[in-house]
């Protein structure tokens, strides 16, 4: 059978038919801001399927479900879009406005949940039975896949990995606590580190690889001018591996996952600079168990794509 998914995007929508593999036969992309109010999201994702199975040559027929991902808070019960991030969507029934014009099961889904989906069904969880993923980007977004199932929690929030705070008092966090993980470890965070320690240290090698990337600080450039030998860029690195792994120890402790798989751009970096370094913390710091008991630490695979790969499969296998 073959599977539809939708990953709303702030600045995208995407959309992929994908079979049961998890492989995308068709896709398609769109800018969100050319849709103009709810009822019309809902018009073009049923645009959208039709065009999909028409580019793949698939009659509507074999597809067995729509997925959505949507960055936000979402009622999966309803299908109900209860608000978004970084999109004007408050209250959007889609599942009810989808149905007007297309009977095809529809699912909801939070995108940091897609991404842990897609990777589980057809990426570096495949296999697993306890997974959780950790996608570093503008904040921290995760996602728990347990015996093949997304674990919400009771009001569907659970995974939200990134607002555990790891500095009590720390840095104000938008979720209206302080010290949060994600204003610590996620690539906007090291991009904050990399920028105020080119402000102590002007002089210094990471200053001219900001300068020679026409001024424009990256996830990438400490662990480039680190990798020249940089101390000021070493000290960013090494402060922001210690506290991605405060927060991936924390995970660990409490849910024992036997992999553990880490997205975003940051998670490109060479094993050496990242997961090795990484790796030896879950080492000497995992609670005394079997070493092949030990939580198995793994790149995400499947990139900008896993949120609408996972967002086609939430049909695949029955819901809570
Ligand atoms: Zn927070």
């Amino acid at each position: 059978m073959n599977y539809i998914g939708f990953d709303v995007g702030g600045t995208n929508l995407k959309a992929a038919l994908v079979n049961g593999a998890g492989v995308i036969l068709a896709e398609e992309k769109m800018k969100i801001a050319r849709i103009e109010d709810q009822s019309a999201l809902a018009h073009t994702l049923v645009e959208m399927c039709r065009g999909l199975c028409a580019a793949a040559k698939i009659p509507l027929e074999q597809v067995a479900s729509v997925g959505v991902g949507v960055p936000g808070a979402i009622d999966i019960h309803t299908g109900t879009i209860l608000y978004s991030c970084n999109l004007p969507l408050r209250s959007v029934p889609l599942r009810k406005l989808f149905h007007r014009e297309l009977s095809m099961p529809l699912y909801l889904e939070n995108d940091a949940n897609c991404a842990a989906l897609a990777e589980y069904f057809a990426g570096a969880g495949q296999g697993s039975k306890r997974f959780i993923t950790v996608t570093l980007g503008t904040g921290i977004g995760g996602g728990i896949v347990h015996n093949g199932k997304i674990f919400h929690g009771a009001n569907g929030m659970a995974g939200e990995v990134g607002h555990m705070t790891i500095i009590s008092g720390g840095t104000p966090c938008p979720c209206g606590r302080r010290g949060c993980w994600e204003q610590y470890a996620s690539a906007t965070a090291l991009k904050r580190m990399t920028a105020e320690a080119i402000e102590c240290r002007p002089d210094s090698v990471l200053a001219r690889v900001v300068a020679e990337n026409d001024g424009h600080v990256s996830g990438q450039s400490a662990f480039i001018a680190a990798r020249l030998g940089d101390e000021t860029a070493i000290t960013v690195r090494d402060q922001y591996i210690t506290y991605l792994a405060e927060g991936i120890m924390n995970i660990i402790n409490i849910f024992q996952p036997d992999t553990l798989a880490i997205g975003g751009g940051v998670s490109n970096e060479e094993d050496a600079s990242l997961l090795l370094p990484l790796r030896r913390r879950i080492e000497q710091e995992s609670m005394p168990v079997n070493r092949d008991k030990r939580t198995r630490l793994v790149r995400a695979e499947l990139g900008a794509k896993a949120g609408v790969i996972g967002a086609a499969l939430l049909g695949k296998k029955k819901r809570i």
